[in-house]
């Protein structure tokens, strides 16, 4: 890919972001967990922390099934102004008694630079947000935060854009992030967002950075996350950001795409021999999708 001319124009201002052969790919390394290693890293929780029952619950479930990383929002960007909008410090609270209970790394979202060392009080790994992307202040503060950083692609923004924005993290001094494919707005309707799987291998062909897919934001609802999901294994990402409800009917925010515990203990069953194969492992090898847990 690296090999198209159109590839090589369009990423080759891009230094530390974009690849060169000698250098190696990034791994990112968070507390045992090791993200970028050929490992599948499944991070899974609730779109936003509403209750300590609800978050606790939903963490043992994932990490039962072989989850890695606690995912959940306490400042949520809502698309509408009325909607909630997380629980806030509390929440962050809660992530890191969740984080305490279970062991499981905590990913949380930051969506300005003041709340930055506040949510790095908390967060094993700083997720930016989709409607962040290019929120430079903030990509700059999260450079310099200490903290791995979850990029996640705009939901209009083409591959080297999200790249330049990987690139203000790493030029504040942090190189530790990984990049997120979670849908991009298309003509097509049918699903929320439309899940560009090309962006993995694109990605991982002209940068070193791990990537890993949002099946949840991309598909809009459940029945299509385990597809979408596999999709990903698939074509040799190194994980995904999986949203999880004990009640999803219930759920204050992102209910439809939320999976529930058996449907989720399903998806990773099932995801096992997509891992394998795109890895060239023998599928027995594994027990757990999980890094480290054969
Ligand atoms: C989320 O992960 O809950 C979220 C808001 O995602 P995105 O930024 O991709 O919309
Ligand atoms: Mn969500």
């Amino acid at each position: 890919m690296i090999a198209n001319p159109h590839w090589n124009g369009q990423f080759s201002s891009l230094e530390s972001a974009a690849k060169s052969h000698a250098r190696r790919p990034t791994i990112v390394h968070v507390g045992d967990l090791v993200i970028g290693d050929g490992s599948f890293v499944v991070m899974a929780g609730p779109c936003a922390v509403e209750s300590e029952a609800q978050l606790f619950r939903t963490a043992e479930a994932v990490a039962e099934a072989g989850a890695r990383v606690l995912r959940g929002g306490a400042f949520k960007p809502r698309s509408s102004p009325y909607s909630f909008q997380g629980l806030g410090a509390e929440g962050l609270k809660l992530l890191a008694k969740a984080r305490e209970h279970t062991g499981l790394a905590i990913v949380t979202e930051v969506m300005c630079r003041e709340e930055v060392s506040l949510v790095a009080e908390y967060a094993d790994i700083m997720q930016v947000g989709s409607r962040s992307m290019e929120n430079y202040s903030l990509l700059e503060a999260v450079g310099s935060c200490g903290r791995p950083v979850l990029l996640k692609r705009g939901m209009t923004a083409r591959l080297d854009e999200l790249l330049s924005s990987a690139q203000v993290i790493a030029d504040s001094g942090n190189p530790d992030i990984i990049l997120c494919e979670r849908g991009i707005r298309t003509f097509e309707t049918a699903t929320r967002n439309t899940l560009d799987i090309a962006a993995v291998p694109v990605l991982k062909a002209v940068s070193d950075l791990p990537v890993i897919v949002d099946p949840s934001h991309a598909a809009g609802v459940r029945s299509l996350v385990p597809v979408l999901a596999r999709a990903a294994a698939a074509v040799g990402a190194d994980g995904l950001l999986v949203e999880v409800h004990p009640d999803p009917a219930k759920a204050w925010s992102d209910g439809m795409q939320s999976l529930t515990f058996d449907q989720f203990q399903e998806m990773m069953d099932d995801l096992r021999q997509y891992v394998c194969v795109s890895r060239g492992d023998d599928v027995r090898a594994r027990t757990s999708v999980a890094a480290g847990r054969a």
